[in-house]
């Protein structure tokens, strides 16, 4: 195992890439940083950023990309990056990933991958529209796919479960078409890199984490897409 592991997880919302950025957090000891968490947490911090940001993840827009990269460049110079870390959500476009391998090459650093998970659409808003999560601990949870022993409680904590703002049909459909425009020219930007690493999203997660750790340590290919 390589000593420090730096890695981009793209993906549609809804395919899988949150899960496997916890599974991969816990297996490596490194953080998992999503941007879509740090923001949530700006917005109900209500801080300057959280203000600035609000309106776009409301509609299911990006964030200006100039907000973000000054947030992960920010959060990359902590203590706790050293070993490495797990970006989830970020670049979500080649701006951001033109920066970030900026900020790299100013610290002699590298990415070992840029990992694509692979779903389709259908599949994906099934998937969201039906999710919630703890308002007090974060837990997830689905209605059909993991629900809650007890209806709209956190097993966890026993916190109310809420669904995302952002989670509504119409929102989905939304950050999907966004997703299309703006990041799929991501996976060109770091195939051309060599390091891309496509992962079929469908099926349990410990299958999907053995994909995930044979795609990091370089013995699979980068699969077609179905
Ligand atoms: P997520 O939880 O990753 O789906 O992010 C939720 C929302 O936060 C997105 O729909 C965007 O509005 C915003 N966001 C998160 N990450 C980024 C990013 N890298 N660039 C721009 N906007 C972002």
């Amino acid at each position: 195992m390589p000593r420090v592991i730096r890695l981009v997880l793209m993906g549609p919302p809804g395919s899988g890439k949150g899960t496997q950025a916890k599974l991969l957090e816990k297996y490596y000891d490194i953080p998992h940083l999503s941007t879509g968490d740090i923001l949530r947490h700006q917005v109900s911090e209500g801080t300057v950023l959280g203000r600035a940001a609000e309106e776009a993840m409301s509609q299911g827009q990006l964030v200006a990309d100039q907000l973000i990269i000054d947030m992960v460049q920010e959060r990359l110079g902590r203590a706790d990056c050293v070993r490495g870390y797990i970006l989830d959500g970020f670049p979500r476009t080649v701006v951001q990933a033109e920066a970030l391998q900026a900020y790299l090459a100013r610290r002699g650093e590298e990415l070992n991958a840029a990992l694509e998970f692979w779903i389709p659409d259908d599949e994906i808003v099934k998937r969201l529209s039906g999710r919630v999560q703890c308002a007090d601990c974060g837990s997830g949870y689905h209605g059909e796919f993991h629900p809650a022993q007890s209806f709209g409680r956190c097993d966890a904590c026993g916190g109310k479960l809420v669904k995302r703002d952002d989670d509504a049909e119409e929102t989905i459909r939304a950050r999907l078409k966004v997703f299309r425009k703006e990041t799929e020219a991501l996976c060109g930007f770091y195939e051309k890199l060599g390091i891309l690493r496509r992962i079929a999203g469908m099926g349990d997660m410990e299958e999907i984490f053995t994909r995930v750790q044979s795609a990091i340590t370089g013995n699979v290919k980068v699969c077609k897409r179905p």
